[in-house]
This record gives C-alpha cells, structure tokens and sequence, in this order.
C-alpha cells in the first residue's frame, strides 16, 4: 500500500492538531465522517490534502462505503473501515504514523474489488468506487480522484454480484392517497423494464413480493413506509431519494428518446420512472442505452396471483424459502440463465389470452413431438450462455476479452438455429427464428480481431489476433525480442561470472535487475552496481540491462495501451449492436423455457389442456407436479376434478388429517397455473376455463415475522379474497377458520363459504376443512357438493387411499383413530356418546342444520314447531290442487288464501 504518493509530510501535523481536538472533546477515534468534516474546518492547520480529498468525496456519498483508490488498492477510512472489514474479511488495521492521528483502515486488492464488492452488497451496503483520474507517476502533486460509480444491489450489472438465475430489479415507485403505488422495476443486469398499478396497500405488496426487488427508491417523504418495506423485503435495499428526482418531465424526454409511444403512457409512471432514471445517472455515471422502455404504460393482462397465493403454492421457493420442492424447481430444465429467469417470469404471470396461451403450447407440442430436435437445440441452447446480461455489460462498457470471445461463438452458433426455427409448425417458434440475428458483420470482425482463448482480464495475454492490427504486431515484436535478448545476456553472464544460479529477473519498484546468491557473491564482477540485499541474495543492475529494460518497458507499456483502445473499439462495435443482440436474446431466452416445458411434459408424462372461455373446470387423472415429483409417479393417485358455478361451484372436502385435502386443492390451482403459462399439465385430460384471479388460503401459515398474528394474517387474506372476487375466480380454502376457537373458525368458514356461494360472480371453489359441521352446508345450497378424501382400516391401521369421492367423510373417523391409536375401550365408547350427543343438537326441529340459521328467523322457525298446525295437512291440501286446470285468477285466489291461513296460524 503506496502511503507516500502525492502529499507533503507537512499534511501528518495537520491530522495530529485534528487528533487532539478530537480527543479534547473526548470523540472516539472512529468518528463518523461527518464529525471529521467538522474537525476539518476548525482544525488549523488543514489536514493532509491526500486526507482531505477522501473527506471531501465521501461527504458526497454519506450512504455509502468509499473504496478510496490508493495505488494497487482500494482502501477504506473511519468507519467505513471498521464497518467493511469484517465483511470483507480483512484485517482492520490503523493508519499511524509520527504525529499523526490513527486512522482505521483496511484496504482490498484492485484486481479483486469485485468479489469484496460483491460481500458488501450481499450485507445491504452501497459502494462508491473512487478512482485516481491521472496517473500517480506522472501526476504533480496530489493525484487527481473522482468517484466513477457507485454500486447498489438494484444496480450493479457485474457478473461476480448477480444470481444467475434469479432477476436483479431495481423499483421505483410513487404512493397515492389511497396508499396503492405506481410501480416502474427494471432489470439494470438485462435491460427489461414493467410497470404495474396496485390499487391498494394489500395490491402493493402482491407486486413487490413477485418481483422481489434488491432495491427500492422511494421518495425521502415516505420514512414510515421505508420501515415497512425494509421489514417485509429483507433482500431489498430501501433508498430514499429527493422527491424533486420524482421528475416526470424527465422520463417524458427519455421515453421521447427512445421512441415510446409517450400517448398511451399513464401519467402516474413517469414520476417514479424520472426517479429511477435519476437514480441509474447518478450511480452509473453514464446514460444506460440498454433499458427498454415497456412498450406502454398498458399493464398487461394475466393470471393475478396474490402475494398469499405465490407463497401458499410454493411456485419459486417453498414455505421455507428454498428453491426445492417449489413448481419452478419441477419446471426448470432449462439451459441458459436467461431462460431461466424468463421461466420464472412466465410463472408468476401466466396469461389469460386464449390465443397467446394457444401458442405457447402449440410450440410446447411440437418441440414435444420432434423431441431429437429439442435435444439438440437444448445443447446449442447451453452453449450460448447468459446474453441478456452479457448485452448489459455491453451497454455500461464492462466486458471482458473472454467475454467478447463468448459473443462471438454465440453469433456462430445461432445462424444454424435460425434457419432451423424458419421450418417449424408452431407460429412462436417462427417467431423466435426471425427475431435470432446472427449479426454477421460483428460476427466477422470478432472472429478477425480476437485471438481463440483471450483471457478474463486484458494484459493477462493477448488479446488481439495476429495480423489484426500492424502497430500490436510489431510492438509485440519488440517485445518479445526484448525478453529473447535478456534471456541470452542471462546465459551470457551466467557463463562470463561462472555463478550458475544467477537470474535474471523483475519486480516493480526496480525493474530488472540480476540476482545472485550469498555463496556465490565472491564472483560478482566489478562494473555490477547493487540496488538491494535480502535475506539469500543480492541484486545488481548493470547499463546494458538498463538498456533493455527501457526498450522492453517502452514496447510492453505502449502495447498494453494499444490493446486496451483496439479492444475498446471493438467493444463499442459490439454495443451499437445492442437493441439486436436484446431481441436475440430474448428469442432464445423463449426457445429455452420452450424446450424446458416441452422436457417436462415428457419427463413426467404432462398432456396438453384445453383452454376455453367457459367457466368450468374438468380435470381427468389430476396430479400434484411437486408431490408427484418427489415421490415418484407411482406412488402418486390421480384424482379427478369438476366445478362448474351453475352446478359444482363449491367443493367441500372432508378426509381426516393427511389424508391428502391440501395436495388436492393445490393441485387444481397448479394445473390451472400450468395451463395458462402454456405449460402441458399432469392429467390424463384437462379442460380450463380461462380463470383472471386465482385465490388461495392454505394452512395457517405463520407471519409473525411481520409482526402480525396468525389468525389475523388469515382473516386478512379472506378479507382480500371476499373483496376481490371476479367472474373467473378460482378460490382455494384450506382449513380457514383454523386459528381461532371452534365455535368462531367454523361460523367464519361457514359464512364464506355462504358468501362465495350467493356471490353474484360465482366463483368456482375448492373448500378443504376439517369441521365437519361444514359438510351440511350441501343440505341448504344447491350449488355446493360434498367429496371426501377415502381412507380404510385395514388389520388395525388406516390406509389412506388418497382418492376422492363423492360425499362426506366418516363424523366419527377421529374416534376411530383413537381407537387404532390404543385408546382405552371405555374411553372410545363414552367419546362415540358424547359424539352422538351433539350430533342430535346439530339439525332443528325442522330438520335444518343449527348453523344455518340467519338473525330474525330464529325464533320463527322455533314457535313453528310449537304452535303450527302438523305440516301434513298443509301437504294434502298442496297435493290436491290441479295446478293444469287453475286459471292465473284462481291460483292467486287459492295462494292468498293458503298465505291467510298460514298468518293466522303464525
Ligand atoms: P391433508 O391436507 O389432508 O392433511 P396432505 O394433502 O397434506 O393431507 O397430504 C399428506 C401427504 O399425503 C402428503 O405429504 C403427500 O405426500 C401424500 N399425498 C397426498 N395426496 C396424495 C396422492 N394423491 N397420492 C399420493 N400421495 C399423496
Ligand atoms: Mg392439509
């Protein structure tokens, strides 16, 4: 670490004088940054300029860590050291010398900033990257520094801070009264870009937990709903920003620029859009070209899917928040991490566009069909690595040699493809043929300019090809002359001297130099003049090798420069080429996640659905994907399903505990899922009425990280599904009511279950409970039917069958499993009494389930069957009447009668 460059020895007094004014006023040694700037200004003399520079700069990024560029490092100062170093890992040491203030510090490698980046952004840190502006040996005085960058987690586009698989979005978005958002996330490391409404707080939170953002911008006047976000999105960094960034003027002329359609544009987005592109200037340092503006303000139509209804069916993580076990880990055979994502995508927005779902699974089906092809397009596919995000490092200048090389095999390899894709039946694989480009032009100058194998880094190697460019040939020459000649005068001198081990050799600091070893030091010739001792040799130069030394580091210093602007050349060649290379991409992200579905269908046996604009559900041989998957198919039974809201709009399942009630109900709602992202479907056959909203309450899953209890999370997603009903809803009740007492969970669950049932948007739903006062529901509502899961004691033990059927489960299979369990016979007996007992409570005189009773009808029904006349005779008199021979004037007559009669008696 190069402590001395650029400042005068004077500067240590200046921070002696701030070191005891700090301890005069008893402030710790790691004072903030802030308390230094103060020091600064009373300190009398100034501080060292090096130490005021880096005070300067970091008051400029208060949020962030400064990577303060010294030399060969990158150091941290203050408490940005003591923060950072155990992060990093580095040893925390102090910056002390004579009079001078201990100063913590600890320091990373340059060349290996990005993986130290990569931890703090990992720990919600920001990085402010400060650079020398002018080179430290030429420089007069103190060395220039500037900060370059600074790198957030929503905007970071290196390769070393990014999951593969998953997206990277930043959010911008604009609250309104009505505590719902205008939502604009884009994705710096791909270039994608989506806006979204939310209606209301509860709609807010649906979108941010499916995008999952790494970071949030919102403005500095919203610091209670920071706290909020910071609490429910522990992957995302909050970063309040002036509202006056919030600029849609700003994001008008952007989107201008980029040839949106600025009229189909919502107002409402451009605010939180001036934000985030505000945001992306002042970290990158530079317009990004690669963002796309989505192609309107126009929120696309699809499959909505709560917040509650992404977690209850575990579609990207299960309940624990891990990849396995969840329906993308089943689904992803995809090849390339951009497919990857695209998957994911697709997942958690499955369309409801009959046409645009049909050609998803026409493609599906024929890559099924020709599945030779697929597998060769599969390897193709795998080969071509992650373009979107090589297309990002494009866009902000940071590729690597090897990277172009990357390009280049791609642009070779998707040619092929292309024509491939021109003869196939399916209209989106057609689709996908014509949008691959194969760039051949920039295909032809990469393959002219970049040698086979370029290293990661430039200067590691060549880079450039031979016979690419006349001055790198020769200065590559001069070179490597310069390096044969040294290795001859090592032989040389090795001979003249008779020391054999004499070397020749080179560091930094002296350039080269010949080392001799102790023993052997008796022979050193006269005219050697010697630079240093260690502890086994010592180091001589002599004029001739100074010589050389000069042409050599003349020819390899101006090579490496001529290198770096050949290659950047190329590099901006391969930029211009961007808006292709982003279509490119996103074709063979699509081919991807194609050929994954078409894998899946064949791994597991999936059959293609049939979509309609009907509203009935038919599933034949249904099965669960994840359960099936993990278990194998065997094992798994296949149950049908029928709903339909003129006949079957709800479903109510009974069957004891684990019999199979929860993986039934998430396997519709997955099969459903399935079909509309354009996914074959686990089923023998399966029929689909197109659904817009898909709602599930599964389990009491527990939120009290959040801080909120179990029950009330319940209440409130029920509270959300009554609210949001549509048409084509399909609502998925697991055991709701569960997390109160018995007499509360079973009169919520039964007045949904009314609800759903005399909603006037009928939708279709899958009711699981195991209150089994519920089952008499089917008495009362014409449209809810009873199935149960069947089980069967067998030799002592229950055997779940896992197969549904029509009716009720067993009242008393819970006293059975007592039984079984080993209970005691008295114990089973006096259990199947009490049973009884209450079963008798349960209908009312008139034979109505207690439960059903509404208000004002209570005491009604009661007095009837005290004081009414027999119910029979009212029934002769009914069956007597011809109602064919009655004219309209006598059936009043005779009904106002029998209403008379029945008032009187009342
Ligand atoms: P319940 O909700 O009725 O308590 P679950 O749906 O949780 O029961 O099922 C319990 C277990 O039974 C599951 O973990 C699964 O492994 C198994 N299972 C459920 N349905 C089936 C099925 N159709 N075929 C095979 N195994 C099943
Ligand atoms: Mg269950």
């Amino acid at each position: 670490m190069d402590w001395q460059e650029g400042q005068g020895s004077s500067g240590g007094e200046a921070i002696a004088v701030a070191a005891r004014a700090s301890c005069a006023t008893a402030l710790p040694l790691s004072a903030t940054a802030a308390i230094i700037g103060e020091l600064m200004e009373r300190a009398q003399p100034k501080l060292t300029p090096m130490m005021e520079q880096y005070l300067r700069l970091k008051a400029e990024y208060p949020d962030a860590l400064l990577f303060f560029r010294l030399g060969d490092f990158y150091e941290l100062f203050f408490d940005d050291a003591e923060r950072a170093a155990p992060i990093l890992d580095v040893a925390l040491t102090t910056r002390s010398r004579k009079d001078e203030v201990p100063i913590p510090m600890c320091g990373v490698p340059h060349f290996a900033a990005q993986s130290y980046i990569a931890k703090l952004l990992a720990a919600g840190f920001k990085v402010a990257i400060c650079e020398q502006m002018e080179d430290p040996a030429t420089a007069k005085g103190l060395v220039e520094r500037a900060v370059v960058r600074v790198v957030t987690p929503g905007t970071v586009t290196e390769e070393e801070c990014l999951e593969p698989r998953l997206p990277n979005y930043l959010v911008a978005l604009s609250l309104d009264a009505a505590g719902g958002a205008a939502v604009i996330a884009a994705d710096v490391s791909t270039g994608e870009m989506q806006c979204f409404r939310a209606a209301d707080r509860a709609g807010l939170w649906d979108v941010l937990f499916r995008l999952d953002p790494r970071e949030v911008l919102l403005s500095e006047a919203h610091s209670e709903f920071a706290q909020e976000l910071s609490g429910r999105l522990p992957r995302a960094l909050v970063s309040r920003e002036a509202e006056s960034t919030f600029d849609p003027q700003q994001a008008a002329t952007w989107l201008v620029q980029h040839a949106a359609d600025l009229s189909s544009w919502h107002r409402e987005f451009l605010a939180p859009l001036g934000a985030l592109l505000s945001y992306l200037r002042k970290t990158h340092r530079s317009e990004l070209g690669h963002l796309r503006p989505p192609a309107s303000g126009e929120l696309p139509a699809v499959l909505y899917l709560d917040r509650a209804t992404q977690r209850n069916l575990e579609l990207v993580t299960n309940l624990r928040g891990e990849a396995r076990g969840s329906l993308l880990w089943v689904l992803d055979q995809t090849h390339t991490a951009m497919g990857s994502r695209l998957l994911r995508r697709w997942l958690l927005a499955p369309l409801t566009d009959l046409r645009q779902i049909g050609a998803r699974l026409d493609a599906v089906e024929e890559l099924l069909d020709k599945g030779t092809w697929r597998r060769d397009l599969e390897r193709e596919l795998a080969s071509l690595g992650d373009l979107e995000r090589l297309n990002a490092r494009l866009a902000v200048r940071r590729v690597s040699p090897r990277d172009l090389a990357h390009l280049r095999r791609a642009l070779q390899r998707v040619e092929q493809l292309k024509s491939e894709l021109h003869q196939s039946r399916s209209l989106l694989l057609r689709q996908c043929g014509e949008q691959i480009d194969p760039m051949t032009e920039l295909r032809a100058r990469l393959e002219q300019a970049i040698v086979e194998e370029p290293p990661q880094q430039l200067h590691q190697g060549p880079v450039i090809r031979p016979g690419f460019d006349q001055l790198i040939d020769e200065l590559r020459n001069l070179a490597q002359s310069g390096r044969q000649i040294l290795a001859e005068l090592e032989s040389r001198e090795r001979a003249r001297t008779g020391i054999a081990s004499l070397k020749v050799r080179y560091n930094n600091v002296f350039g080269y130099y010949i080392e001799v070893t102790k023993p052997n030091l008796h022979l050193v010739p006269s005219e050697y003049q010697r630079k240093q001792t260690t502890a086994n040799a010592e180091r001589f130069v002599t004029p001739e090798l100074q010589d050389y030394e000069h042409r050599i580091l003349g020819a390899e210093e101006r090579l490496r420069a001529h290198e770096a602007q050949i290659f950047a050349q190329l590099v901006d060649e391969a930029a211009a080429a961007q808006e292709r290379l982003a279509r490119s991409a996103g074709a063979l992200a699509t081919l991807d996640v194609l050929c994954a579905l078409a894998a899946v269908a064949e791994r597991h046996g999936y059959v293609r659905p049939r979509l309609h604009q009907g509203r009935s559900i038919r599933i034949r041989d249904g099965r669960h994907p994840v359960v099936e998957a993990m278990s194998g198919r065997a094992g798994f039974v296949p149950n049908d399903t029928m709903l339909d809201p003129d006949e079957t709009q709800i479903v109510t399942l009974t069957g004891p505990n684990m019999a199979g009630k929860s993986t039934y109900l998430r396997q519709v709602a997955l099969i459903v899922l399935l079909a509309q992202m354009g996914s074959f479907v686990p089923a023998s056959e399966a029929e689909i009425g197109i659904v817009d909203r898909l709602f599930t309450r599964v389990g009491a899953s527990d939120n009290l990280a959040e801080g909120e209890s179990t029950f009330m999370v319940e209440m409130k997603e029920t509270a959300g599904i009554l609210r949001h009903l549509t048409p084509r809803s399909l609502v998925v009740l697991d055991e709701i009511g569960r997390g109160t007492s018995t007499f509360d969970g079973i009169s919520i669950a039964w007045a949904v279950a009314e609800f759903l049932h005399e909603s006037s948007q009928r939708p279709l739903v899958l009711f699981a409970t195991h209150y089994h006062e519920l089952t008499d529901l089917a008495r009362l509502h014409p449209r809810i039917s009873n199935f149960s899961v069947a089980v069967r004691e067998w030799k002592g033990e229950v055997i779940f069958l896992r197969r549904v059927v029509p009716g009720a489960a067993s009242r008393s299979y819970g006293i059975e499993v007592a039984r079984l369990a080993g209970v005691p016979d008295a114990v089973v007996e006096r259990a199947k009494e009490i049973l009884s007992n209450l079963e008798q409570g349960e209908l009312d005189a008139a034979g109505r389930p207690r439960l059903a009773r509404g208000k004002g009808s209570a005491g009604r029904e009661l007095q009837m069957t005290l004081f009414a006349p027999p119910p029979d005779r009212w029934r002769e008199e009914l069956a007597q009447i011809d109602v064919e021979r009655l004219t309209p004037i006598e059936a009043m007559l005779r009904l106002h009668a029998l209403v008379e009669r029945a008032r009187r008696s009342d």
